[in-house]
């Protein structure tokens, strides 16, 4: 016989505002099964929850219904409660009367009306519930990282030095991602590289972490704890295991000089390359797009000059599988590419600032290399065409962002930030330059980031104009910048030696493409979805798989920063376990039932159902039938909808379940 008690939240004036809860109370205490129904103000408060224990003890209770707030915020906390007091806490249901009824309804006899239903419909659920148990999966003490940018460096620093296993996979020959081309970072010009090479090599010297460069995540099977992960290594051409990093083969290359992609094509490097000096690891690499052996079967002057033996012509990419129990994701960003991609109505946006048709016309990361003093010019400032100084520079902010028309429409976040520090860094190297800055608005939240906006306009003189830049045309090997200073109210056109384009933060190529292999959700920019903006800012709905860095948002150093430590901290809490508790809420199949169509294994968005067959003791097949990976089931629901022999439920959400919430119904 059921003895349900139903809990009734006010929370504080949340709830209590547009419920009469004491009248839901009362009404509800009448529904069959109910044993007892009382109103209070703070459920979650612990005098809520010890007055629910008391009753669960006195009242000897077989189920409870806490009606408050979304499952998502309390329902742990009153199954933990439930539990404490020996009930089974998957006997524990939640009614929403809150974000569904009192903060959407403003008439209190029909919201408190409503409440009554919703909690009718818990009690009738409660009343079919039976006791779960959590569901144990053994956990892989090992962690996946993809994307050796700063934000994938500290995840896996702090994992390995947690003393757990690492691999690191980048797709690049070195990691380091952007951050080892920018030359000073805001807002305390620190050196770039000086502060990030250090962690590099700790990466690369590291005895729990295995790196991976030139390498791509082929293909990910598993589910929480227990990954395999297929990464296919781009042949190098070079045996990474022999070569001494001596540079004799890249100084004696002569193959044709190719754009350097490591300074966006600001320079130029070899067929055989590191990519920067203090590439990690310092091991080169054959383009064998640029090579003369490649390319015209000759040459060989590389194997001749390497001592080690190190170079291999032969070389094929190879697949490794590397098995581990959690992923985090750090695959970065790249520019939005003006001039090149398409608007919505098939003009190239930004077409009119003659990116890719002016050479002096360049994008922020390029500007970086021209600062930067590993970058094509040893630091100094000079025009792409002609190698001279410029001695007037306009930064265009919000170059593809918060421009739904021809853009991107969200904020990039660093722009205003690393435009300031531009005009700073042009100052600090041109004295007598002139830095106009045109933008929208500057965006500069952040701790001392306001504070460095002042400085480079205050001290270093940068001329700030309110306003877009209409069109860049050049005259007389001189750009012509039009624009309009909105302050003002008037047209305003600048003659340039050099235009930078503080270009939009998007993600890397391939993301998507990656988020599919991984069940991880993305949004129509392309951004890795966290599971809560706020509760949940680094996990995924794809369990055991977190995000950090700017493949989730834009974002900048600092952030990325804690960002991936907050990851990591997830993960070493995953690793803190032997094996992990699943809530049991899961699909199961009625194997007896089940007439092995296998509708549910083509239509789980989460490849959890596989096929299975039962056979009797001596080896005969007795019948095929469906099952469900317990460690990759979502709880979704799709193969329960689609069964056509109904042979399918979810455990704690079955159909006799929903039934009764729905004929519960007055
Ligand atoms: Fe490595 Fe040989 Fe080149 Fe030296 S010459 S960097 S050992 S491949
Ligand atoms: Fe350069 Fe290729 Fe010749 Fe080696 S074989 S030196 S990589 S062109
Ligand atoms: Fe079995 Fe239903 Fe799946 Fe078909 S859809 S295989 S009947 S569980
Ligand atoms: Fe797949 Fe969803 Fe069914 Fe689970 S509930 S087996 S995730 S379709």
């Amino acid at each position: 016989m059921a003895r349900i008690g139903v809990f009734i939240c006010w929370c504080g004036e949340n709830i209590a505002r547009n419920v009469d809860v004491e009248q839901a109370a009362t009404q509800v205490a009448e529904l069959p099964g109910v044993a007892c129904a009382l109103a209070y103000k703070y459920m979650c408060s612990d005098p809520g929850q010890s007055l629910i224990r008391q009753k669960i003890a006195s009242e000897h209770l077989t189920g409870i219904v806490v009606a408050s707030c979304s499952p998502h915020m309390h329902l742990r906390t009153f199954r933990k409660a439930a539990a404490a007091e020996g009930l089974n806490p998957y006997l524990v249901e939640m009614a929403n009367i809150r974000e569904h009824c009192s903060w959407v309804h403003h008439d209190r006899a029909e919201a408190t009306a409503k409440a009554v239903e919703l909690i009718r419909m818990a009690v009738a659920k409660v009343r079919c519930d039976h006791a779960l148990q959590p569901i144990a999966i053994p956990v892989t003490r090992r962690a996946l990282v993809i994307g050796g940018g700063v934000a994938g460096i500290q995840a896996a620093l702090d994992i390995a030095d947690a003393g757990y296993q690492v691999v690191v996979v980048e797709r690049e020959p070195s990691i380091g991602g952007k951050m080892a081309g920018l030359s000073e970072t805001f807002p305390t010009l620190d050196c770039s590289q000086c502060i990030l090479t250090p962690r590099m090599v700790d990466v690369g010297q590291h005895p729990n972490i295995t790196l991976h460069t030139y390498s791509e995540v082929e293909s990910v099977e598993g589910y929480l704890g227990n990954f395999k992960v297929t990464i296919r290594k781009k042949a190098r051409y070079v045996d990474v295991a022999k070569c001494t990093g001596c540079g004799q083969c890249w100084n004696a290359c002569p193959s044709k000089k190719t754009p350097s992609a490591f300074d966006y094509n600001m320079g130029t490097r070899t067929a055989i390359y590191v990519p920067f000096p203090q590439a990690v690891p310092a091991r080169p690499v054959i383009d064998r797009n640029a090579c003369l052996h490649f390319l015209k079967g000759k040459c060989g002057v590389c194997a001749k000059k390497c001592q080690a033996g190190a170079i291999n012509y032969e070389d094929q990419d190879t697949s490794v599988v590397e098995e581990v129990g959690a992923v985090v994701v750090a695959t970065g960003f790249q520019l939005y590419q003006i001039g090149k991609e398409r608007n919505g109505d098939g003009t190239v946006g930004y077409g009119e600032y003659g990116y890719g048709e002016y050479p002096d016309v360049i994008d922020s990361l390029q500007f970086e290399r021209l600062v930067s003093a590993s970058g094509p010019t040893g630091g100094e400032i000079r025009r792409p065409s002609d190698g001279q100084v410029p001695k007037t520079v306009v930064f265009i902010s919000c170059v593809g962002s918060r421009d739904n028309a021809k853009g991107l429409s969200y904020c990039s976040k660093i722009c205003c930030m690393y435009t300031a520090k531009h005009t700073m860094l042009y100052k600090h190297k041109v004295h007598d330059g002139t830095a106009h800055v045109f933008y929208m608005d500057i965006r500069a939240g952040g701790k001392n980031y306001d504070e460095f906006v002042r400085r480079a306009i205050e001290q270093d003189g940068a001329q700030y104009h309110r306003g877009r830049v209409s069109k860049i045309t050049q005259e007389n090997g001189r750009l012509i910048v039009r624009g309009v200073d909105t302050l003002v109210g008037e047209p305003l056109t600048v003659e340039a030696d050099l235009v930078v384009l503080a270009s939009a933060m998007r993600p890397a190529d391939g993301v998507e493409p990656l988020a599919q292999k991984l069940n991880v959700g993305y949004d129509e920019n392309g951004f890795l979805s966290e599971s809560h903006p706020k509760l949940r800012p680094v996990e995924t709905n794809a369990a055991g798989v977190f995000v950090c860095g700017a493949c989730q948002g834009p974002k900048d150093i600092p952030e990325s920063v804690a960002q991936a430590t907050a990851a990591a901290g997830k993960v070493l809490v995953m690793f803190g376990h032997e094996k992990l508790a699943r809530e049991p809420e899961i699909a199961k199949v009625n194997e007896t039932n089940c007439a092995a169509c296998f509708t549910c294994v083509r239509a789980c968005p989460y490849t959890a159902i596989e096929k299975a067959e039962i056979r009797d003791r001596k080896g005969n097949l007795v019948k095929r039938t469906a099952r469900v990976n317990q460690g990759l089931c979502m709880g979704c629901g799709t193969c329960v909808a689609l069964c056509p022999s109904k042979s399918v439920d979810i455990e704690g959400f079955t159909e006799q379940q929903v039934y009764a919430m729905l004929e519960s119904l007055e």
